[in-house]
């Protein structure tokens, strides 16, 4: 039988991949009483922020997210200075595609507007600069400076230390069983109940698990990711100087495939296709879980004919989750029927890099606050017309 903890919270987070961590350091850094809930011990490696590497950038089709950028490099920065760690290094961040495909032309057009440094790279000048990338005649590049790497696991202990020095509360081993709205919202884990004056769900693709008996379920889709790790046959051809890429390729038949420089393990570098199979986050890594060949082998294709300067069968497979949303923007809302209760879901493979700004915004709205950015791109109620979510 859970024993119930007195003390009355600003907030309850449930989760503590980096959306929670961010949202709790956001309360915590406003003087608010947080307490941060993770079912497992940490670190663990079993949602989607783990992993040493993420890409930051400004590049996006959508100017909303370059908009969000500009401050989350900001607060990157911020977190970097008071913890005196190192987390993001400017690798640059190489666009591939077709001049006329139609996301590549909005990305492109995004960045001009808003004034991001880049520079286009038309297919001479894409060889020139990196005689190691092999694309058919017709691709062009656009490299943004300010591109990178964001060292995802420091990322997250930078933020659980600061959390606790800034008089914040984090309980890990603790998996939230039941939500009793109201107010103040009544959260039960595994051994105690708490209370809060309002409660943040930034539970990954474990959202719907505890929505459900809140009445409500969202569009989400919960995918396996499969990482995979390609040696150098030349070591060092694709490390520190080699910037982070993401490829848009639909005439190849190849949609989004990204790849981080060769520094996570020495000689190998990330390349993972941006799509996965549909999972339940608690059989992701069950050994009759099937490893998606299919997956690795679109990588692998794309690695032979495209980086010839690396082994074309991966060296290295990790798993990671993606809780995808049907348009690929995330969801910062409240319940709709309980306006204390804040959900950050749906961040669709690229919410790292901004979790920043979503974790400012999710503690505005935990706290009633003037809200920084419209947030009408990521209310819950434009799925309304696709009736999938049933409330
Ligand atoms: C392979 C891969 C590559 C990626 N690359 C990039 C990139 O380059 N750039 C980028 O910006 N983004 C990237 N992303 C996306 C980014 O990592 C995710 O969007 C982000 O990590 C989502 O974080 P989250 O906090 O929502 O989820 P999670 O990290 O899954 O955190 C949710 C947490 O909630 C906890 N939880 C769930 N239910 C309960 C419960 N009942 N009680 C207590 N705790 C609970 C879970 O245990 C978990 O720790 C990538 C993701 C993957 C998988």
């Amino acid at each position: 039988m859970a024993t119930t903890h007195s003390e009355l919270y600003d907030a309850i987070v449930i989760g503590a991949g980096i959306e929670g961590c961010f949202t709790s350091y956001h309360f915590a850094k406003n003087k608010r009483k947080v307490l941060l809930l993770e079912q497992f011990f940490l670190p663990h490696s079993r949602g989607s922020s783990h992993g040493q590497t993420r890409i930051i950038r400004r590049a996006y089709p959508e100017e909303f997210y370059t908009k969000m950028m500009e401050e989350c490099y900001q607060i990157w920065a911020q977190l970097e200075n008071e913890s005196g760690t190192k987390l993001y290094r400017q690798a640059g961040f190489l666009v591939l595609g077709k001049k006329e495909e139609a996301e590549f032309r909005a990305l492109w057009a995004n960045l001009s507007k808003q004034g991001v440094e880049y520079k286009y790279l038309d297919s001479e000048e894409l060889k020139r600069r990196f005689p190691n990338i092999r694309l058919p005649p017709e691709q062009v590049g656009i490299l943004e400076s300010s591109g990178g790497v964001l060292y995802a696991n420091k990322a997250l202990k930078v933020l659980q230390d600061l959390i606790r020095q800034l008089g914040g509360v984090i309980h890990d081993g603790e998996k939230v069983a039941e939500i009793k709205p109201g107010f103040p919202v009544t959260v039960t884990t595994t051994t105690r109940s708490y209370q809060a004056k309002s409660l943040v769900i930034t539970a990954g693709p474990w959202t719907n698990q505890l929505l459900l008996p809140l009445g409500i379920q969202l569009p989400l889709q919960t995918l396996r990711i499969n990482v995979c790790y390609w040696r150098e046959k030349d070591p060092g051809s694709y490390g520190e100087n080699f910037p982070c890429f993401f490829g848009l390729f639909p005439d190849l038949g190849l949609h989004h495939i990204y790849g981080l420089p060769a520094t996570e393990y020495p000689g190998m570098m990330k390349i993972a296709y941006h799509h996965g199979n549909k999972a339940d986050p608690d059989e992701r890594d069950c050994p009759s879980a099937s490893p998606d060949v299919a997956d690795v082998q679109i990588v692998s294709s794309f690695v032979r004919d495209y980086f010839p300067g690396l082994q074309p069968q991966p060296a290295i497979m990790e798993s990671c989750m993606y809780t995808n949303s049907p348009d690929a923007n995330f969801i910062l809302d409240r319940h709709p029927k309980h306006a204390n209760i804040i959900i950050g879901a749906g961040f669709s493979g690229h919410g790292f890099k901004l979790a920043p700004v979503v974790g400012k915004v999710l503690y505005e709205l935990g706290t009633k606050s003037t809200l920084s950015y419209d947030l009408t791109p990521f209310q819950i109620r434009r799925f309304y017309h696709l009736n999938k979510a049933s409330l």
